[in-house]
């Protein structure tokens, strides 16, 4: 059972037994989750914001619960990490996306999928090899995928992190760092890792509308990215004037609920037909 559903009060620091105890129930439910490929990964498109073209997805893992309905991966995500499930977690989603981006291709339809990584991930000495194994069973070029990278969780360590980040990106995938704004790197040790793109978190965007000072940090974050050239990325676009704030600043692409929500497959691959038309 797990802890965390509204109507259940959080374990109290009184109850450890209790705490122990749900979480790993919690653990074993994902772990069974998982191995029964019940997770799944959801695509929210990224559309160019000068010519209105989707560009690519981002994937967000979802996990479907039976009694619970879906559970937030503001829960999962941590839960998979604390319990060594994340590497199996990152395997499944990405492998499911993987073959997803390339029937897509084979349909003439080429778009990249950004999938998220724990930085534990990076610091497994088989995780490259593995997931070039995966390009190779579904005969997807490195170039059609960027592993995401929060910028706060790159801040600790970067030793171990950066050889493999290195090793990514000579095998050809894309690197973004994800939720730029948010920790207290400077673009001086972001430019040590071979990025290829620069994701802005949404509280930046949102603040930006308030802030003349915030505006101009954003402006000059993206005009550096750019010359580093570095793909931006502006996520949780709300608002039509999110979409023009950013499109005015420059910002290369835009993903949000303005444009779509995560969907599933079925309803993603629909989503893009009435884009065309
Ligand atoms: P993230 O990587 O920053 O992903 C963006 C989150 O913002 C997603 O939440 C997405 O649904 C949400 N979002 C998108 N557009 C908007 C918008 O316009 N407004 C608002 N308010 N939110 C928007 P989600 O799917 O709940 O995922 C939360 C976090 O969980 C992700 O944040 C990511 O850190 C993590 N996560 C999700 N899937 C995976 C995964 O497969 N692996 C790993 N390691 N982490 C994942
Ligand atoms: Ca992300
Ligand atoms: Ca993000
Ligand atoms: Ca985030």
């Amino acid at each position: 059972i797990l802890h965390h559903s509204p109507d259940r009060p959080p374990p109290s620091p009184s109850a450890p037994e209790t705490h122990k105890e749900a979480s790993s129930t919690g653990a074993h439910e994902l772990a069974l989750a998982i191995s029964r490929h019940q997770l799944l990964p959801y695509y929210q498109p990224q559309i160019d914001l000068k010519s209105g073209t989707i560009t690519g997805v981002e994937v967000l893992a979802r996990w479907p619960h039976a009694e619970k309905g879906f559970i937030p991966p503001d829960h999962f995500i941590p839960l998979a990490e604390k319990h060594r499930l994340i590497h199996d977690l990152t395997l499944e989603i990405a492998g499911q996306a993987f073959a997803q981006a390339a029937h897509w291709r084979r349909s003439g339809v080429h778009l990249t999928v950004a999938v998220n990584l724990s930085p534990r991930l990076l610091d497994l000495p088989d995780f490259v090899s593995e997931v070039d194994a995966l390009l190779q069973q579904y005969q997807l070029p490195a170039a059609q995928v960027i592993w995401e990278v929060t910028e706060s969780s790159l801040a600790a360590d970067l030793g171990i992190a950066l050889a493999n980040l290195a090793r990514l990106r000579l095998k050809g995938f894309g690197l973004s760092i994800d939720d730029y704004g948010t920790g207290f790197s400077s673009m001086q040790q972001l430019s040590r890792i071979p990025f290829t793109e620069l994701k802005i978190d949404r509280s930046f965007v949102h603040r930006a509308h308030q802030r003349e000072h915030l505006r101009v940090i954003l402006q000059s974050a993206l005009d550096m990215a750019h010359k580093m050239s570095l793909v931006t990325v502006a996520e949780g676009i709300e608002t039509l004037e999110d979409w023009k704030l950013l499109r005015e600043f420059g910002c290369n692409l835009a993903q949000g609920y303005f444009i779509a929500k995560p969907m599933p497959s079925e309803t993603f691959t629909g989503w893009v037909k009435t884009q065309n038309t």
